[in-house]
């Protein structure tokens, strides 16, 4: 690789500097046009004009040095003119507007996301909050060309960071060490992880980070010999088998040496394996063909072989690693890849930065629909868990499901994208949320309903005589957890307003079935049902039906099997009668519904397209009710499902849920899913599917997976023809040894 040639130069001759920018970039025979190039430096150094360094240079030779770097990465010319432009927004008075103007939105758009990041204070903090704080940079850049740049920007300030006063030094190195550097890792580019680290290391551990570099430079004659040595052996004996290849030798960097002797407590002796090979090859059994020559040659150190070629590492890298001891006893390490290989070790993520040529050799554009293609195709192939949770998202779109916000203290909170101020306080605190009379984001007063972004720094303001959530909150409010909690509030205090509501609904549903609340409440007839619902009073049963922890339709179809049973015991023939003609009134008023479709009768609808959700999954037994969709028929959901209880009130769906009933006779069969949880054992899957088979359950899919503390989750899909059905079978699989839990899926917890 070519190495930064600007150093020969006069440092404080900006224009000598960029000249030899352009001189690299023609060199690279990437179709560049240097004229725009041009431009962006001209318009850099003049809205810089004046601005120094801290080191006395002007300011644009650290534009000119980021631009170098991100030659050196491989980019694209919009990152390059970018790369010139990072700091114009954030230093000078130049805005997105007339960085678009000149240079076109795509480039503005990503000095302005470089601006962003520049933005994000950080404080020290525990891992995890390091974990969050990276991916909320990489979800802030939406385009990973602004992190390229943002590193190669970082790299350089690293590079120069000597004339910074101590303080700045060892903060700007820990940030670099726990944010950048990881990044780097991540996307895959050593060369540029190496140098951060390195160059943190001297600030963060000076003494540490000198008796290394003092030591390496002692033993360096020695190390070069034995190297060099090494490599003509080498050289000399691929060649005799014909295989061309290029070898490279280095000593390790010094923060992986330092990270060995800290890990391992070792001093700088202990540390064997300080040099490293590499031997590039064109093809990929060069690569197995050039280990086994070495494995011939020299004797390998057990355990040491590693095989990345097959199973890249989850970045993206690949090589055929082996550790070997040489002459003298020294053991090192050998690296062996191809070029391909060779350049996505080096440069990562940003090595697939091609430029696309058709076949007249002309530069084809991509489209931004392609432009996220490379980065999944390379995400795809990643198999370690830990990565693949990290890059989760950015498969999709970068993060596109959540977003990343900052409490005034500096945490990083996590949460679903659109979230809300509502959100962010219940993730604080339930207190916090219950108290909230209003909130800041960026220090100005926002609406509750104010959607969240990426990097805003929120502050709730919270009173000790708040009110209390409101209703309208559990429709504002995206997250599960926070609506969860608001919910919780209204069960507990303000089970009155429950109590009334609940009363209101149980007594209509009463009226409908000709039954009278006096009746319905009768000692011997209510007391076996709050029995099995785990109520202790009537108030409580009533408060349970106005949070919408059980449906009105629910307690009195029970009420009526209770009132036939005792009726019929004690030859009450005027209650049967009465109980009977509410239920024929009621399907009277049913055959005003439509003809069954899918078993479902909709009222006052004939023959509509009817839709099952698949939230809920209703089956024949549930109580159901009726959504009027837009232009998609009716979609039917369970009464309990959370999609209805959470949106029945809503003034925007109003007249929208119609009521709706199951057909005397069904004969289609309803798909629905069951979550099955279960401490994880051998055999578990096979045993579910062998209670399904003997139940001659129409399973259409069966997974599972494991999950973290020896648990596993599996996952049904069958088809039923009865709530009955679904409930035989999932009490059937419940009594297998090891499960835990059977669940529907959008039932209510
Ligand atoms: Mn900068």
């Amino acid at each position: 690789m070519s190495e930064n040639n600007t150093e020969m130069i006069d440092k404080y001759d900006a224009d000598a500097q960029f000249e030899a920018l352009l001189k690299k970039i023609s060199d690279t025979g990437h179709p560049i046009d240097t004229e725009r190039v041009r431009a962006a430096y001209n318009t850099a150094k003049i809205a810089h004009s004046g601005q120094k360094r801290k080191d006395g240079t002007p300011y644009v030779t650290h534009c000119i040095a980021a631009a170098d770097i991100s030659v050196d990465m491989g980019l694209d010319e919009d990152s390059i003119v970018a790369a010139l432009l990072h700091d114009v927004i954030e230093d000078t008075p130049l805005t997105h507007a007339d960085i678009a103007h000149q240079f076109g939105e795509p480039v503005a758009d990503i000095v302005e996301g470089v601006t962003k990041l520049t933005r994000v204070q950080y404080t020290s903090k525990e891992d995890e909050q390091m974990e969050n704080l990276r991916k909320m940079l990489l979800a802030m850049a939406k385009d990973i060309r602004v992190i390229l740049i943002k590193i190669a920007d970082r790299l350089h300030n690293m590079r120069t960071m000597d004339y910074q006063n101590p303080e700045k030094q060892r903060q700007k190195s820990q940030e670099t060490m726990e944010i950048y550097a990881p990044i780097a890792h991540r996307l895959g580019m050593q060369r540029s992880k190496w140098e951060l680290e390195d160059l943190s290391l001297q600030y963060l551990d000076p003494v540490g980070y000198k008796e290394i570099t003092d030591t390496l430079e002692k033993r360096m004659p020695e190390l070069e010999s034995f190297m060099a040595g090494m490599k003509e052996k080498i050289q000399t004996r691929l060649e005799k088998e014909h295989i061309s290849c290029t070898i490279y030798y280095r000593i390790k960097h010094v923060y992986s040496i330092y990270r060995k002797m800290y890990a391992q407590n070792l001093n700088m002796s202990g540390i064997f394996d300080l040099c490293a090979f590499r031997v590039i090859v064109d093809t990929i059994p060069d690569c197995y063909t050039v280990m086994g020559i070495i494995h011939e040659m020299f004797k390998p150190v057990p355990g040491r072989f590693k095989d990345y070629v097959s199973t890249p590492k989850p970045n993206g890298y690949q090589s055929v690693h082996t550790t070997v001891i040489g002459s003298e006893g020294i053991p090192f390490e050998v690296q062996i890849r191809t070029w391909d290989m060779h350049h996505t070790a080096e440069y990562g993520i940003a090595a697939h930065w091609k430029y696309k040529m058709n076949d007249g050799g002309q530069v084809l554009k991509s489209g931004d629909e392609d432009r996220f293609a490379w980065v999944r195709r390379l995400l795809e192939s990643q198999q370690d868990s830990d990565a693949t949770d990290f890059f989760h998202n950015l498969k999709i779109d970068m993060f596109s499901d959540e977003v990343f916000v900052f409490s005034p203290k500096g945490d990083v909170i996590n949460l679903p994208t659109g979230a809300t101020p509502i959100d962010f306080a219940y993730n604080i605190h339930s207190d916090v949320g219950n108290h909230m009379v209003g909130a800041t984001v960026n220090g100005r007063i926002v609406p509750l309903s104010h959607t969240l972004q990426n990097g805003d720094i929120v502050e709730i303001r919270t009173s000790k005589s708040a009110a209390g959530p409101s209703r309208d909150w559990l429709n504002i409010a995206k997250s599960g957890s926070a609506r969860t909690k608001i919910k919780q509030w209204f069960k507990k205090e303000r089970r009155d307003e429950n109590v009334i509501r609940g009363r209101a609904m149980f007594e209509e549903e009463l009226r409908h079935s000709g039954i009278s609340y006096d009746e319905a409440t009768a000692e011997d007839i209510i007391s076996p049902i709050m029995k099995r619902l785990s109520v202790m009073s009537v108030d409580e049963l009533c408060a349970a039906i106005g949070y919408g922890g059980v449906t009105a339709t629910r307690v009195v179809n029970r009420i009526r099997d209770e009132l036939l049973r005792a009726a019929n015991k004690n030859d009450k023939k005027t209650v049967v009668d009465k109980i009977n003609q509410a239920a024929e009134r009621r399907e009277q008023s049913a055959q005003k519904m439509g003809k069954a479709v899918h078993g479902v009768l909709v009222e006052g609808l004939s023959n509509c397209l009817i839709k099952f959700s698949r939230c809920c999954t209703p089956v024949p037994g549930d109580d159901i009710v009726g959504f009027i969709t837009r232009g998609q028929g009716v979609s039917i959901h369970r009464a309990d499902c959370e999609n209805y209880t959470q949106r029945r009130d809503d003034p925007e769906n109003a007249g929208r849920w119609v009521r709706v009933q199951w057909a005397r006779e069904i004969t289609d069969s309803y798909v629905c899913t069951v979550t099955i949880t279960a401490k994880d054992r051998n055999g578990l899957v096979m045993d579910i599917a062998t209670v399904l088979n003997s139940l001659n359950a129409k399973v259409r899919t069966l997974t599972a997976r494991d999950l973290a503390g020896g648990k596993a989750i599996a996952s049904v899909t069958l088809e039923v023809k009865s709530s009955a059905e679904l409930k035989y079978i999932m009490a059937r699989i419940a009594s297998i040894p090891g499960i835990t839990s059977v669940m529907r899926n959008g039932q209510m917890e």
